[in-house]
C-alpha cells in the first residue's frame, strides 16, 4: 500500500464499532478482522473521502512517529481484502497474497475463502489483549444461535435442544422479521439458524430471504432432508447463506445409530444437489463421539468429494446429549487422537472453538480458547428465550426474552446473568493447573449437565480432573434441560425417521413437527 494512494473500505465488508475499536466483517470471504483502536477506524472511515491515504492518517491526527505502525494496520487489513483501491472503475483490488480462495477463477463448487479464526489488526495504541475484550462482552454476539423451532423430523438420540415437537408458543413470522430488523440494526453480520430441523417451518424460506435482504448472513444446520434439487440451486444462488449438513458417522452404519436410519443417504443426497448447484460455502458438520473418532480421516475424504469444509463439534451432554454422554463422548485416549489430528489438518478445518479444553495437552489450537458463553455467544431459542449459550438451555443460563420491551437488544446489554458472565471468574481450582490459560477449565454447560462446579475442570480434563471430579456426583441429582420437546413414544434415545409425506394446513399450535412443510 502507498500512502500516496487512495483507498477504501471493500464493499461487501461491515464495520461494527466496539469498545475496543471495532469488528470488520467481509460477507463474502467471511473473514471477521478486529481493529483495535478507535483511531484506526476513524482513519478507515476517512478514507472514504480522502484523496490519500497519508491524507487520511494527516486528517485522523496521526503524526510521523506514528505513520509507520498505522500503515502496517492498514497494509494488513489491504492484505486480507478489507480495503480496496479507489480506481477509477472503483474495482476491489487488493495484494496478490489477499487473494488466497477469492476472486474470479473460483469455478462452480469451488469454495470461497473460508471462516477462519479472527484475524487481529494491531494499531500501536495499547488497548489490552481482544481475549480480555471478549471477557468482558461485546456490544452484539459474535456467534449467534437462532433455533427457528423446536420441531423435527427426526430423533437423533445426542439432540442437544431435544428437538421433535413444535412449541406452539414459536415466534410467529412477523416476530422473527422484527427480530432480523433487530439483528440489523445491531450489526450482527451472520445468525447460525438450526432448530429442531429449520427446514420445517413454512416460512423458513421467506424468513431467510428476509435476513439476506438486511444484510443478516445465515449459515443455517439442516439435516438435509427439504434439500431438493430445486431448493440446493435457490441456496447456491444467494450469496449470504452458508449451508451445513449434518453427519454423524462417515458410513452409514455408525450415523444411523446416532440419526436414525436413511439419514446418511438423505445428507449425501443433500450435498449432492448442494455441490451440482454451485454451492459455494457447503459444509459437513460431524460431532465426534467414541464411534466416529476413528474415521476423521474419513469424514474429510467425504467431505472434499462434495466439495465441503469439514466442521467437527464436540458432543456436549446438554438435552439428549445428556442421556447419551456416558455411552458417547469419546474416551482419553480418542480425545489425544482427535486432538493431533486436529493439529495436523490446522485451518482446513473449523470446530467452532469447540475443542479449547484440549489445548491443555500442549500446543493451543486456532480459535479464542474462551468460553464465550453470554460474552460473544448466546441462542435465541423458538420461543424467543434468550440463554447464554446454544449448550445451556436452562433456567440457570436464560438471560431473557426478545418479546419483552427493548427485545433482544436490552437482553444482550442489560441482563444481570449475562453482566455476571463478563465480569471477572474465579476459575477455582483450575487456576492451579499449568495449563490453565490454555483451557480455562472448559466448557461451562459440559460442567453444569454433569454436576459439576462451574469453576471447577471439564468433566473431559485431559489431566483426569474432571473425571475424577465425576465419581463424587450424585448422579440422582443432575440438572436437566429446562425444555424437552422430544415426541412422546418410545423415540427418547432411539432414532427414529418420522417419513416426510404431504400434509394439509396445520394450525400454528399443531404439534406435528412437519406442520406445513411443503407449503
Ligand atoms: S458453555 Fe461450553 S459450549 Fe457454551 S460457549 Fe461456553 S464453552 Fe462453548
Ligand atoms: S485442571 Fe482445569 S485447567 Fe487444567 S486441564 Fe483440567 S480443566 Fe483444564
Amino acid at each position: 500500500m502507498l500512502a500516496d494512494q487512495a483507498w477504501r473500505l471493500s464493499d461487501p465488508v461491515s464495520l461494527r464499532p466496539e469498545s475496543f475499536g471495532a469488528l470488520a466483517y467481509d460477507f463474502t470471504t467471511r473473514k471477521l478482522s478486529f481493529l483495535k483502536s478507535p483511531e484506526l477506524v476513524d482513519v478507515v472511515h476517512r478514507l472514504a473521502s480522502s484523496p490519500s491515504v497519508a491524507q487520511a492518517l494527516a486528517d485522523a491526527g496521526v503524526d510521523g512517529s506514528r505513520r509507520r505502525v498505522y500503515l502496517q494496520a492498514l497494509e494488513s487489513l489491504a492484505v486480507s481484502g478489507m480495503l480496496c483501491r479507489r480506481d477509477a472503475d472503483d474495482a476491489r483490488e487488493a495484494p496478490e497474497q489477499g487473494r488466497e480462495g477469492r476472486g474470479t477463477d473460483r469455478g462452480a463448487g469451488q469454495r470461497r475463502g473460508r471462516a477462519r479464526a479472527p484475524t487481529a489488526i494491531a494499531p500501536p495504541a495499547r488497548t489490552g489483549r481482544l481475549v480480555d475484550h471478549f471477557e468482558y462482552g461485546l456490544d452484539a454476539p459474535i456467534c449467534l444461535t437462532w433455533e427457528l423451532t423446536y420441531a423435527c423430523n427426526l430423533a437423533c438420540v445426542h439432540c442437544l435442544s431435544s428437538s421433535g415437537r413444535r412449541d406452539p408458543d414459536e415466534l410467529s413470522t412477523g416476530e422473527a422479521m422484527r427480530l432480523i430488523d433487530e439483528f440489523e440494526r445491531m450489526q450482527i453480520f451472520y445468525v447460525n439458524i438450526g432448530g429442531g430441523e429449520p427446514t420445517v417451518r413454512s416460512d423458513f424460506w421467506d424468513l431467510l430471504d428476509y435476513a439476506v435482504a438486511h444484510h443478516v448472513g445465515v449459515k443455517f444446520s439442516t439435516n438435509g432432508f427439504a434439500i431438493d434439487a430445486g431448493r440446493a440451486r435457490r441456496l447456491a444462488a444467494t450469496d449470504y447463506i452458508d449451508v451445513q449438513v449434518s453427519l454423524d458417522g462417515a458410513t452409514a452404519e455408525v450415523n444411523d445409530a446416532i440419526r436414525g436410519a436413511g439419514t446418511y443417504d438423505a445428507a449425501l443426497r443433500a450435498m449432492a444437489n448442494l455441490q451440482a448447484a454451485g454451492m459455494r460455502d457447503l459444509k459437513m458438520s460431524v460431532v465426534c463421539t467414541r464411534h466416529n473418532i476413528g474415521q476423521l480421516d474419513a469424514f474429510k475424504a467425504l467431505a472434499d468429494r462434495y466439495g465441503a469444509q469439514l466442521r467437527l463439534t464436540r458432543l456436549r451432554p446438554s438435552g439428549r446429549g445428556a442421556d447419551v454422554w456416558d455411552e458417547l463422548h469419546p474416551l482419553p485416549e480418542q480425545q489425544r487422537e482427535l486432538y493431533d489430528w486436529l493439529l495436523a489438518h490446522g485451518d482446513d478445518v473449523l470446530t467452532g472453538d469447540s475443542f479449547f479444553h484440549l489445548s491443555a495437552y500442549g500446543e493451543a489450537l486456532p480459535g479464542l480458547n474462551l468460553c464465550g458463553a453470554g460474552r460473544v455467544v448466546c441462542l435465541v431459542d423458538p420461543i424467543g428465550d434468550v440463554y447464554a449459550c446454544p449448550f445451556a438451555i436452562h433456567d440457570r443460563f436464560r438471560a431473557g426474552n426478545v418479546r419483552a420491551d427493548g427485545g433482544f437488544d436490552v437482553v444482550w446489554k442489560t441482563s444481570p446473568l449475562f453482566d455476571d458472565l463478563r465480569s471477572p471468574q474465579t476459575g477455582g481450582a483450575c487456576t492451579q493447573c499449568s495449563a490453565y490459560d490454555a483451557c480455562r477449565g472448559g466448557c461451562m454447560a459440559a460442567k453444569f449437565f454433569t454436576g459439576l462446579p462451574l469453576d471447577g475442570p471439564d468433566p473431559e480434563c485431559v489431566k483426569g480432573n474432571g473425571a475424577h471430579g465425576l465419581t463424587r456426583v450424585d448422579r440422582a441429582t443432575l440438572p436437566t434441560a429446562s425444555k424437552d420437546h422430544s415426541r412422546r413414544g418410545p423415540v427418547r434415545n432411539q432414532p427414529v425417521v418420522v417419513p416426510l409425506t404431504r400434509r394439509p394446513v396445520d394450525k400454528a399450535c399443531d404439534e406435528n413437527p412437519l406442520a406445513g412443510l411443503w407449503r
